[in-house]
This record gives C-alpha cells, sequence and structure tokens, in this order.
C-alpha cells in the first residue's frame, strides 16, 4: 500500500524549500495532486492528509471519481479537452488547464454559464510545438487572449506547459523561463508547469501551480494494463 500521506508530507515539504530558494512563500504554489488512474481509496486518503488541490486528465475518469468523491478540494482538468465534453468539464471541474482554441473556450464559457457556474482557466502553450501534444504556438497565446477576455464564465488566469521531454529537471529550465517570460508579457497571474520529476526547478522558475502524480500516489500502471 502506497503511503499517500508520508508521500504528500514529503512533496510539501519539498514545495516549501523550493519556494524559499526562490524567494517565495509557500502559500504562493498550489500543489495539484494528479490522481489519474489512482483508485478512490488513495485519493480518499489524500484528501483525508489535506490535500489542496486534485487533477484529472480525462473527463469521462473524472466524472466517475469525483460522483463518487465530491467536491472536498478543487478539481483540475489537465488533459486536453474536446470541445464536445465542454459541457461535463464545465460541471466537473473548477480549473481548466488545456485552454488552446477560441472554440473550447467559447463553449466551456456558455456551458458553465448555463450552469450557473465559473470555470478558471489556463492557456496550453505547446512550447516544443510537439504535434503530438495538446496547446497551441507561443506565437499565437496573445491573439487567443484578447479573443476570450471578455467571456463572463470563463476567466484566463494564466499559461500551463507541458514541455518537452529533457534528461535532467535542469534542462526543463529552459522551458520554464519560456513560459514565464511570456506569462509576464500577459501580465497574467498563474504559472502551471513542473510535474514529479521536475516541481522544484519549476517553481525555482516561478510556478505556481505544480501537478504532481507520481510522487503522491506512487508509480501508475503502464497504459493498457489495469490498474
Ligand atoms: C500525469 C500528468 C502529470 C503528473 O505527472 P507525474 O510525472 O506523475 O507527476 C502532470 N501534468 C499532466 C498534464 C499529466 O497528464
Amino acid at each position: 500500500m502506497v503511503d499517500v500521506r508520508g508521500n504528500l508530507d514529503r512533496v510539501r515539504e519539498r514545495i516549501v524549500r523550493a519556494a524559499e530558494r526562490a524567494g517565495r512563500g509557500p502559500g504562493d504554489v498550489l500543489l495539484v495532486a494528479v490522481s489519474k488512474t489512482v483508485d478512490l481509496e488513495r485519493i480518499r486518503a489524500a484528501v483525508a492528509a489535506g490535500v489542496p488541490a486534485l487533477g484529472e486528465n480525462r473527463v469521462q475518469e473524472a466524472r466517475d471519481k469525483i460522483d463518487a468523491i465530491g467536491r472536498p478540494v478543487p478539481w483540475h482538468l489537465v488533459g486536453s479537452l474536446q470541445t464536445n465534453k465542454a459541457r461535463d468539464a464545465a460541471r466537473l471541474f473548477d480549473w481548466v488547464h488545456s485552454v488552446d482554441r477560441e472554440e473550447l473556450a467559447r463553449e466551456l464559457d456558455r456551458r458553465a454559464g448555463a450552469l450557473g457556474r465559473r470555470v478558471e482557466g489556463l492557456v496550453q502553450v505547446n512550447l516544443g510545438d510537439e504535434p503530438q501534444k495538446g496547446g497551441l504556438p507561443a506565437a499565437d497565446v496573445k491573439g487567443l487572449l484578447d479573443a476570450v477576455s471578455g467571456l463572463a464564465h470563463l476567466r484566463i488566469r494564466g499559461l500551463m506547459c507541458i514541455p518537452p521531454m529533457t534528461a535532467t529537471a535542469d534542462e526543463a529550465r529552459l522551458w520554464f523561463r519560456r513560459l514565464r517570460a511570456l506569462r509576464d508579457e500577459t501580465g497574467l497571474e498563474h504559472l502551471s508547469m513542473g510535474m514529479s520529476g521536475d516541481f522544484e526547478a519549476a517553481i525555482e522558475e516561478g510556478a505556481t501551480m505544480v501537478r504532481v502524480g507520481t510522487a503522491v500516489f506512487g508509480p501508475r500502471p503502464a497504459r493498457g494494463e489495469a490498474p
């Protein structure tokens, strides 16, 4: 059995120390514990241990979990979103990290409005122009922000990236710096970047949200295997 509480304590401690090194307070960084493929028992253990936010990457999987667990903490969608799932996403999630096109932003706004909800959004940037990843090219970020800045029920709060795989956390810093520079140009507040292998580097480079799965919940089964 994975010691979720112990893992969570260690991750939080590492977040505090990385924030200190960057001259920032621990309250400046939100830990989003990514629970994709993780069973309800472990998610409940994380909630009991005081996890501040939970993240999922698939709407269908999240729906089953949120129906079972409810929303003791905010839920974040960190995976790409098809427009035809915007209604479910607007109902289930408090934050959507993967807004990458105007059509999706407008649909999320419309659906959230119809449900009487407000959704907080991040624009996902595909920094490495990797075709298999979601997100829009850095050059298109300003255009999207201009197009969606007036929406009433989807408020864009910052930028998110899943940078190209690097051998070391230090190499990931170059990507984190690029996202931060882009964020600084927009005047937005949030930067969602950093995962289990590199969240401390991301915090040192300015992350306000880190998305940490394995380091909290333990290793995930490979795709295709039963969880
Ligand atoms: C799975 C996932 C994470 C967490 O990855 P770990 O390496 O397990 O921490 C973060 N962000 C996104 C978008 C993910 O899909």
